[in-house]
């Protein structure tokens, strides 16, 4: 699935739309340079599980829980370091129940499960004000239904 994305409030939409189709057991991966708009995106997603209270960048805590319904596990891999991966204990949270949006998964590498929904958000330009493309795939057969279902609801882009 793919999207133009014009400005932060279509990524806020974008989210809410995603999160209306999440049962609650999901991983989600989003790649894409700093500032593509990895964590508006969470954002978004986050406002459409109502939930109220802030959401941050996790690049220093390395993970933000959010207590919503249900919580989420919001990672941001890019300031990783070597080892660091097994001292989070991932499987703790990973397919354990409540949904896992992870920036910056490349870094993670082989430690992470394939099966997941992985949002890849390009800028199209050097400016960084301009619109983005959102490319939406799905890994395993829960994902690619999940992506059926996002596709017929989504009433923007193509
Ligand atoms: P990342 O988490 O990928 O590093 P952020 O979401 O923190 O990126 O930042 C993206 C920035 O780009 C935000 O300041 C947002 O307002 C801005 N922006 C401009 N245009 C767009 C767009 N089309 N989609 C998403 N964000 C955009
Ligand atoms: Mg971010």
């Amino acid at each position: 699935m793919e999207l133009l994305i014009y400005n932060e409030e279509e990524m806020n939409r974008l989210g809410i739309l995603i999160a209306k189709h999440l049962k609650g057991d999901e991983i989600i991966y989003l790649s894409g340079e700093l500032g593509a708009g990895k964590t508006t995106l969470v954002r978004g997603i986050m406002r459409g599980l109502n939930y109220q209270d802030k959401v941050t960048s996790p690049t220093f805590t390395l993970m933000n829980l959010y207590s919503s319904h249900p919580p989420v596990f919001h990672f941001d891999f890019y300031r990783l370091g070597p080892g660091e991966i097994e001292e989070l204990g991932l499987q703790d949270y990973l397919g354990r129940g409540g949904i896992s949006m992870i920036e910056w998964p490349e870094i993670a590498g082989e430690e992470l499960p394939r099966e997941a929904l992985q949002i890849k958000i390009e800028l199209m330009a050097d400016d960084y004000d301009r619109e983005r493309r959102v490319i939406i795939t799905g890994q395993g057969e829960k994902y690619c239904r999940l992506i059926e279902e996002l596709m017929s609801d989504a009433h923007f882009g193509n």
